[in-house]
């Protein structure tokens, strides 16, 4: 059996660019990102979105949320 053909996989610290880090698989020790689920747009505009007006609504209706 041949032992070494999978990189070794393993536990890493992912520091964003926000200063938010947690841990993950990969093959590398350590990953730096530029955008995480702490401060992606997505997750952080939700209020701005509601502000703007029925655009939630919109867009939750377009993707049946
Ligand atoms: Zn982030």
């Amino acid at each position: 059996m041949k032992t070494a053909i999978h990189p070794d996989y393993k536990k890493a610290q992912v520091q964003c660019a926000c200063g938010e880090s947690f841990e993950t698989g990969s093959v590398k020790q350590e990953l730096r990102v530029e955008i995480c689920s702490k401060c992606h747009p997505f997750f952080t505009g939700g209020q701005k979105m509601i502000d703007a007006g029925g655009r939630v609504d919109k867009f939750k209706k377009k993707y049946n949320l």
